[in-house]
């Protein structure tokens, strides 16, 4: 998608610290990380979020959490644990309308939900 921020990272039109890409998939280092370990994984398919997924394209879903537990690995939070965030529409808080998956870790996270 023309205007999309992620789009235009997928695309090397915008930098970003790569840590991991295939054919469907890319994940670079958040901008403005919460935790020590803060990496967006995203399809590199534009889908403005998960709702707007078709069950028939759900599959890239599972392969992002198989990328995530590969980066989790990487980055030496596996064992220690971390947290995986997808912000939906506005009252899920989410700012970039292209569908990512956060992953969050290298140190112990607060318990809040909301
Ligand atoms: P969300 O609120 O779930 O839509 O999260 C969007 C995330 O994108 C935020 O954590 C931002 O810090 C991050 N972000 C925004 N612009 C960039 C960028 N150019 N490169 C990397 N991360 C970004
Ligand atoms: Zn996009």
């Amino acid at each position: 998608m023309k205007e999309c921020l992620f789009c235009k990272i997928v695309n090397k039109e915008i930098p970003s610290t790569v840590v991991y890409e295939d054919d469907e998939i890319l994940a670079f280092k958040d901008i403005n990380p919460i935790a020590p370990v803060h990496i967006l994984v995203i399809p590199k398919k534009h889908y403005n979020d998960i709702t707007e997924l078709p069950e028939n394209e759900a599959e890239i879903i599972a392969k992002i959490h198989v990328v995530i537990n590969k980066i989790a690995k990487e980055q030496g939070i596996s064992e220690t644990g971390f947290r995986i965030i997808n912000n939906c529409k506005e009252d899920g808080g989410q700012e970039v309308k292209h569908i990512h998956f956060h992953l969050i870790g290298g140190k112990k996270l607060g318990t809040k939900m909301c």
